[in-house]
């Protein structure tokens, strides 16, 4: 390799596409078209001495000139075509087919020498081709090029150094010091290449053999360079700049395997198998996204984190949040927690942290309008809703008390919500507080538990996505507290206007404002809500209805409402006022509308079988029936299959479907139809006359949460030892009652003339005694019994009948004073409801009867009692026989 190369003076040349052959370096390239076979066959195959060619780089996309592929050094020829910037000045046209695609020639090039030959034929054409192995020996520079012939050849003169110009050179102190300085360089590479493949110093050896500008060459040929790069060096002839160029890229180099190797070690170091895992996923993920079956996970969080930016959180909760964000990054999909932390992070998105609806300007006009239209009656508590709304409307801000409507089922607690919410112009969310017991119900769990939720309150909130809704905490009597804490604390903090601007639910774990929100509350009963709450409360009671006000209601509201719901309309099915008053008496004996409400919808969904039916035979046009609606010309005209006839689906427009039957006669509610629909009637006015018919049984009145009811009680006696037996599922109180009820009768069993003279006064004489109070299923509890118990007893004991149109309520103490007791409205309202007449109650309790509809109280007679021996008076049928008595009593 050191000494000097004959060069020819004329060199056939074969092009390098954007590729440079450097002296001292050895490829290996496939010679396929025509140019290039015929080079290779003339002056290296034909020859026994095998002559030198010259490869020259050349920048295009031509295809004629293609020399093939390189199959060692490089991939291939290369076909992209950049600017060059060393052409010659005049750029050679091609001949043939790519006269338009102009070749930029190296001026200067390597001569090259075969080491060995293969010849190959392609089989289907037959086509020869070549495969060259080269070892570059010396650079030459070309002074005239003729591509004219079967090849390219050209005029070449040699750019190497003589020996004599060699060893003047190699005394120029700068040269030595170049050398010194490559040397070094090299040496340094050599090393760290053995090191990392662990190979013994043999690549040492060359440094001590091969000229240095020789190595230099053949160093550089071994990187990856560009082909600018591999041009400034090809044109490096004079040494000194060769040398120095070299040493510039050996230490690029050197430094490339370094930092390469640092943070390989660096990363090794610090990769735990989760980041392995990552890095691999990172890198599959970059795969999928090259095949474009990319999943979207990370656009996911990307839509995640811009919702995030548009929730309006306040500044320590976003804090918060983004901390989270950062920590859901780093973790992958499949990773426990992953899921959590994003769902939780969607949720801290949803959430209405600033978005309001817009309150309109509140018009107290149009919103007694908006309660009058919605309700029938109610006077009184619309008049407090109003009230309610006139001061919120001149202070928004005030923290006025909450309302709560307490009422039973039915009686549009719910709708008066939801009108005052209409009135406001904001959005109505109800919250269930129905059987709650459990504080996180309220409050949420922790995230630290599986499968942990917010409470219903924040969960009702992210639903209707503003934080200034009427939120109605519907049955907060029902809520009850066990071992899971206490869900009527939670609410505390709910309802306090103080506490509730941060509200804490555990899942999210940051502060909610509440106090945009307005609370309204609905229960059944007062008396369950705890004190504490009861007292941020304003209670307003809706008692129930009147008959009369059931058939209003149902006139006004209900009958429409329904006849709506289902797809009907009046024209088609008329509900007449006495069948609503009929459905109200032997159907229904609630204190709300909500049972005559499915029963009106029974009706209407029977009708609108009726229609769907006729429906049916208007499709069909060769149905018999069809002819009772069809003109004797639509007839005709129906033989010869002319008329095409219109299919109304069912439930797409419910009005086209009543329209299309306008022309029937409208379907009217009558008795008959009432039974097929509704069965036989549930209750009639005659049931109090059949249960009292026989001594023992007397009519009371209680309060419970459907409102109020008409409880029988029944007693009787057979032989046996005195006991007092209770059946029913009684509470104590009731229980204790039965005993006072029974010691006062005994006390005065002979006043009342209850005993005979044989029984010597003691009424138990031999005989047990047994009351039940019927419903048997359903508990009871309470001290209003007490004058119906005694009652119960005294017409056992003197085998009178009590008068079946009276009902009574009322507790009695040990000495027969009659007490006031609660719900003396709604006992009113269900006396009224079963058609009883008379009415007995404790004097103290006569203020109550404001409360009771005047309507109600008209057709009632009612009667007072002070002491247990007034209620019986009333109570008797004929009149009271021991009247003679009662003065000493
Ligand atoms: P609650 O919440 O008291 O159990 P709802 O508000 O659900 O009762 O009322 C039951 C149904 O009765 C609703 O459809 C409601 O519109 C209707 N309703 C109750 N009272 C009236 C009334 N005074 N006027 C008109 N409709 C009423």
């Amino acid at each position: 390799m050191g000494e000097a190369v004959e060069l020819p003076s004329r060199i056939g040349i074969l092009p390098f596409r954007n590729k440079v052959l450097l002296p001292g370096a050895i490829i290996r390239i496939r010679c396929t078209s025509p140019s290039s076979v015929k080079l290779v066959e003339q002056e290296l195959w034909q020859r026994e001495e095998k002559g030198l060619i010259g490869i020259l780089p050349v920048r295009d996309a031509a295809e004629t000139v293609s020399v093939g592929s390189i199959l060692t050094q490089g991939p291939d020829l290369g076909d992209r075509s950049s600017k060059s910037q060393t052409v010659m000045s005049a750029s050679h046209k091609l001949d043939g087919k790519s006269q338009q695609e102009p070749i930029h020639w190296h001026t200067r090039g390597v001569a090259a020498r075969a080491l060995h030959l293969s010849r190959g034929v392609e089989k289907p054409s037959g086509r020869v081709t070549y495969t060259v192995v080269l070892e570059g020996l010396c650079r030459f520079s070309v002074m005239e090029l003729n591509t004219k012939g079967a090849y390219s050849t050209a005029r070449i003169s040699p750019l190497d150094m003589t020996k004599a110009e060699m060893e003047r050179v190699e005394q120029d102190p700068d040269f030595i010091a170049l050398s010194r300085q490559f040397k070094v360089t090299a040496m340094e590479l050599i090393s760290v290449l053995e090191q990392k493949q662990k190979t013994g110093g043999r690549t040492k050896v060359l440094l001590d053999t091969v000229p240095l500008h020789k190595l230099a060459d053949i160093f550089v040929a071994s990187f990856e360079i560009s082909f600018e790069e591999q041009l400034s060096m090809l044109d490096s002839v004079d040494v000194k700049v060769r040398l120095s160029k070299a040493t510039e890229l050996v230490d690029r180099h050197l430094q490339s395997i370094r930092v390469a190797e640092k943070i390989t070690k660096k990363v090794e170091g610090q990769l735990s198998k989760s980041q392995k895992e990552y890095l691999l996923r990172q890198q599959m993920r970059a795969i999928k996204e090259e095949l474009g079956d990319n999943d979207d996970e990370d656009d996911d969080v990307a839509g995640l984190e811009r919702k995030m930016q548009a929730a309006g959180m306040p500044p320590n909760v976003w804090k918060h949040a983004q901390r989270e964000l950062r920590r859901l990054k780093k973790m992958q999909p499949q990773q426990p927690g992953y899921n959590s932390s994003r769902v939780y992070l969607e949720l801290l998105a949803d959430l209405p942290w600033q978005t309001t609806s817009e309150e309109v300007e509140l018009d107290l006009k149009a919103a007694k309008e908006r309660l009058d239209s919605d309700h029938f009656g109610l006077e009184k508590v619309k008049q407090r809703i109003i009230e309610y709304l006139a001061v919120r409307k001149l202070k928004p801000d005030a923290r006025g008390p909450i309302l709560c409507f307490v009422g039973p089922p039915g009686v549009g607690k719910t709708s008066l919500v939801s009108s005052i919410a209409a009135a406001l112009g904001r959005k109505f969310v109800r919250i269930s507080l129905g059987g709650v017991k459990d504080e996180a119900d309220i409050r949420g769990h922790r995230r630290t538990y599986i499968g942990s939720m917010p409470g219903r309150l924040i969960d009702g909130l992210k639903k209707v996505a503003v934080c200034n809704p009427v939120m109605l905490l519907d049955e907060i009597d029902k809520t009850g507290s066990d071992v899971r804490g206490d869900p009527a604390s939670a609410l505390l903090e709910v309802l306090d206007p103080e506490q509730n601007k941060s509200f804490n639910d555990h899942y999210l774990n940051v502060p909610f404002d509440l106090s945009k929100v307005i609370f309204v509350a609905t229960a059944n009963r007062a008396q369950p809500i705890p004190p504490p709450l009861l007292d941020r409360m304003e209670v307003i009671e809706l008692p129930g209805y009147t008959a009369e006000e059931k058939l209003n209601i149902a006139m006004r509201h209900l009958i429409p409402r329904v006849l709506t719901q289902h797809g009907l309309n009046s024209e088609f099915l008329k509900i007449p006022e006495v069948m609503v008053k009929l459905i109200i008496q032997r159907y229904t004996r609630e204190a709300g509308v909500r049972n005559l409400e499915r029963n009106l919808a029974a009706l209407a969904r029977a009708a609108a079988v009726r229609v769907a039916e006729q429906d049916q035979t208007v499709v069909g046009p060769l149905n018999k029936d069809v002819q009772h609606i069809s003109s004797p010309l639509m007839e005709s005209r129906l033989a010869e299959g002319e008329v095409e006839m219109e299919v109304i689906p069912m439930g797409v427009n419910n009005h086209e479907i009543a329209s299309a039957f306008r022309v029937m006669s409208p379907l009217t509610v009558d008795e008959d139809m009432l039974e097929k629909v509704l069965g036989p009637p549930k209750y009639d006015d005659k049931e109090t006359a059949e249960r009292v018919v026989s001594p023992g049984v007397s009519v009371g009145l209680v309060w419970t949460s459907f409102g109020g009811e008409v409880q029988f009680i029944e007693a009787t006696s057979m032989m046996g030892k005195g006991d007092l037996h209770l059946t029913g599922q009684l509470g104590d109180v009731i229980k204790e009652s039965a005993q006072i009820a029974l010691t006062w009768v005994r006390a005065r069993a002979t006043e009342l003339n209850l005993t005979s003279a044989e029984e010597s006064g003691n009424l138990l004489e031999g005989r047990d005694v047994h009351i039940h109070f019927p419903a048997g299923a359903v508990p009871k509890d309470g001290p209003s019994a007490g004058v119906t118990l005694v009652t119960a007893l005294v017409s056992l004991f003197s085998r009178r009948r009590v008068r079946s149109d009276t009902a009574m309520t009322g507790e009695m103490t040990l000495r027969g004073l009659v007490l006031p007791v609660g719900g003396i409205k709604d006992k009113v309202l269900a006396a009224h409801r079963y058609g009883l007449k008379r009415v007995i109650l404790p004097e103290r309790n006569l203020k109550d009867l404001v409360e009771v509809p005047s309507a109600v109280l008209g057709s009632m007679e009612i009667l007072v009692a002070k002491r247990m021996e007034d209620v019986l008076v009333q109570a008797f049928e004929g009149g009271c026989p021991w009247r003679q008595q009662h003065s000493r009593l």
